[in-house]
């Protein structure tokens, strides 16, 4: 409970309280009126965490509402936050950097030149989203993306592995001017949210890939269940009416129109049944931005020179020395999840194979970074979010 008690300290020092530790586990409060009213507390009020707390103690814990009172202290703070990660003495440069890029690099109809590398600041983008899922059982989480805004790299694995330096990094240091100046401008709210929606969407519905395949398991599950117990019901009653088709008479007569009514009641219960279902396993997926961090991390940006057929073109990859580790190459059209690219012939954009995929009207394969929109050669529009990733 250390953390939790921590983070409520640090909160209500914040909002103006003071704070002082009791032990074992508790937190001694005295809190301003706005902080009281909001949280329902006397004046001088007693916190406990943890099974240890003092008799008279205020329980508070992870479940209940707790967390989203305190978050409603917080209210927009936290949400957007900048910093900077640097290293002792110099950042080194990578020792091998032609041996960085064949890694790096996988490039099957262009040729590719190591051209230089400079030291410089990038700036990374870190956007925490969380993600909700409701069906008829609840799945919750956080997914991060991460860019460099310097090359336009997608860099999820490397900003994993920053956000763990930070946590072991105790200082909270703000970007120098210098380093700012350096790192260069950050993107605008519309070109953060175009590279933003396809990959999140890609990554939501990589999260909730095992949730969904339980579910449907579940749903199908009790799809057969109900199909088999009214199935067994009019069996029976079509048996019935079929011993009576010969029979006649009055009473033979009553029997079947009982039957025949009941087989009507049956199959309209079983579409009643198949509607619940339905609805209880509708999906309601919501997600929510819910922090963005720049951080300011040195880098070795090593310049390549691509070359196809005439044309050639300089791009920016940049070796991050806190991590020992190159980003993958930027990708111009589609997610780029996998490390090939294509270039395309007419502006030497850099695509995932995907980009460049035959038009499926005419047939003819175009770059979808050229041409975002739609075919050239019969107008056909670009399907919105392609190309992506297949699911099954
Ligand atoms: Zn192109
Ligand atoms: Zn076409």
């Amino acid at each position: 409970m250390g953390e939790l008690r921590d983070f409520v300290a640090e909160v209500l020092e914040r909002r103006g309280a003071a704070v002082e530790a009791v032990e074992p586990d508790a937190l001694e409060v005295l809190a301003p009126k706005p902080v009281r009213d909001a949280l329902g507390w006397p004046e001088l009020a007693l916190l406990g965490f943890g099974a240890q707390r003092p008799e008279r103690a205020i329980p508070i814990g992870l479940e209940g509402d707790w967390l989203d009172r305190f978050g409603g202290l917080l209210g927009e703070d936290g949400r957007w936050s900048e910093r900077q990660l640097t290293l002792a003495g110099r950042a080194p440069a990578p020792c091998d950097p032609q041996r960085v890029l064949e890694h790096a690099l996988d490039l099957p109809n262009a040729v590719w030149r190591f051209h230089g590398v400079t030291p410089t600041f990038t700036r990374c983008l870190l956007l925490a989203f969380r993600y909700t899922a409701i069906s008829d059982e609840k799945r919750e989480g956080l997914v991060w993306l991460g860019f460099n805004l310097g090359t336009g790299a997608v860099i999820d694995d490397i900003a994993a592995r920053l956000r763990r330096l930070l946590a072991l990094e105790a200082d909270w240091q703000a970007p120098d001017p210098e380093v700012r100046a350096a790192a260069g401008a950050g993107w605008d709210g519309a070109l953060i949210q175009s590279r933003t929606r396809p990959l999140l969407e890609d990554r939501v519905k990589l999260e909730l890939e095992p949730f969904l395949r339980a579910m449907r398991r579940r749903l199908e599950r009790d799809r057969s269940r109900v199909h088999g117990y009214h199935d067994d019901l009019r069996r029976i009653s079509l048996k019935r009416l079929a011993t009576l088709s010969g029979a006649t008479g009055e009473k033979a007569e009553a029997d079947r129109r009982r039957e025949t009514l009941r087989v009507t009641a049956i199959e309209r219960e079983y579409r009643a049944k198949l509607d619940d279902l339905r609805h209880n396993y509708a999906l309601r997926v919501t997600v929510d931005w819910v922090q963005a961090l720049e951080l300011y991390v040195p880098v070795q940006r090593l310049e390549v020179l691509i070359k196809r057929r005439k044309g050639e073109r300089l791009i920016g990859i940049d070796w991050h020395p806190l991590v020992r580790a190159a980003e993958p190459p930027p990708c111009e059209a589609g997610l780029g999840l996998e490390r090939v690219r294509f270039v395309c012939d007419d502006n030497l954009h850099l695509i995932e194979p995907a980009g460049q995929a035959p038009c499926p009207s005419c047939g003819k394969a175009f770059c979808r970074a050229c041409h975002p929109a739609a075919c050239p050669r019969c107008g056909t529009a670009v399907k919105a979010g392609a190309p992506h990733r297949v699911f099954s």
